[in-house]
């Protein structure tokens, strides 16, 4: 069976509010299979941006054990945790979350910088990730001078800068009218076949929803339940292996 991207099994989070631990996430196993698109859909406040952020090693989980990559993240050290997470997770937003100073080309060049690749490769690969998004005339153009559906061109090309194996996208149409969400969601479909890279989003979407692959359906922190599309030996696998990690 191919590795799924990631696993959570047990995982439980909770808020800190003023005296009392409010529940947001309780007790949530999932399998994550790679190359695919999953969709975490759920009403505001049933836990999707917490839960990718779980996934994205942005934060840990008060219990149970995650997986991305094979990693078991609790064995990392927090300077650890981050290095993982440069180089394995990209990451999408719904307010695309440029730095409005920089330049598309800037912007997409700064993961890069920071993960000290050398300039004339850094830029080459600028020049072929912006090509790609369909962008390559706007490499000078800063956010403030682009479109919604082009900032956030930008954004999927900075999150795939690093060649991450996972790319999470937390309502990455949510702020696009929908022929511009549409033509986002084809763009990332192209770079999920293209890299094999797996694609988790939350989304109200109804053009994602109708796209993904497996649908998991969450309610006050809980899987309510998960709709798996038959797609192959992908399938038996997911069927096999249930939604834990038994
Ligand atoms: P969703 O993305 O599905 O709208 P979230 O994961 O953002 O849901 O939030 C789930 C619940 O956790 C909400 O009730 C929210 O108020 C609470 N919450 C989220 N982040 C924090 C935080 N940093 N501190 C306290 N409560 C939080
Ligand atoms: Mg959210």
């Amino acid at each position: 069976m191919e590795q799924p991207v990631a696993l959570l099994d047990g995982v439980e989070k909770s808020y800190q509010m003023d005296d009392v631990q409010v529940p947001v996430l309780r007790k949530v196993d999932l399998v994550i299979r790679p190359g695919l698109f999953t969709v975490l859909l759920g009403p505001s406040g049933s836990g999707k941006t917490t839960l990718l952020n779980l996934l994205g090693c942005i934060d840990r989980p008060d219990k149970g054990d995650i997986q991305v990559a094979g990693q078991a993240i609790d064995r990392l050290s927090d300077d650890e945790l981050s290095d993982f997470r440069g180089s394995h997770i990209g990451f999408v937003f719904q307010n695309f979350n440029l730095v409005p100073v920089l330049t598309a080309a800037e912007n997409v060049e700064y993961p890069l910088v920071l993960a000290g690749m050398e300039p004339e490769r850094r830029r080459r690969r600028v020049r072929r990730l912006l090509d790609a998004v369909g962008l390559a005339d706007r490499a000078n153009n800063r956010p403030g001078q682009l479109s919604g559906g082009q900032r956030q061109r930008v954004a999927i090309a900075r999150a795939l800068a690093r060649k991450p194996r996972l790319v999470l996208a937390d309502e990455p149409t949510a702020n696009l009218d929908s022929q511009t969400g549409a033509a986002i969601l084809a763009l990332m479909r192209q770079m999920q076949e293209a890299f094999n890279i797996s694609f988790v989003f939350s989304s109200h979407d109804h053009n994602l929803i109708n796209a993904a692959d497996d649908l998991i359906i969450l309610r006050d922190g809980v899987i309510q339940s998960i709709k798996r599309k038959p797609s192959g030996a992908a399938a038996s696998v997911a069927e096999d292996a249930g939604n834990t990690l038994s």
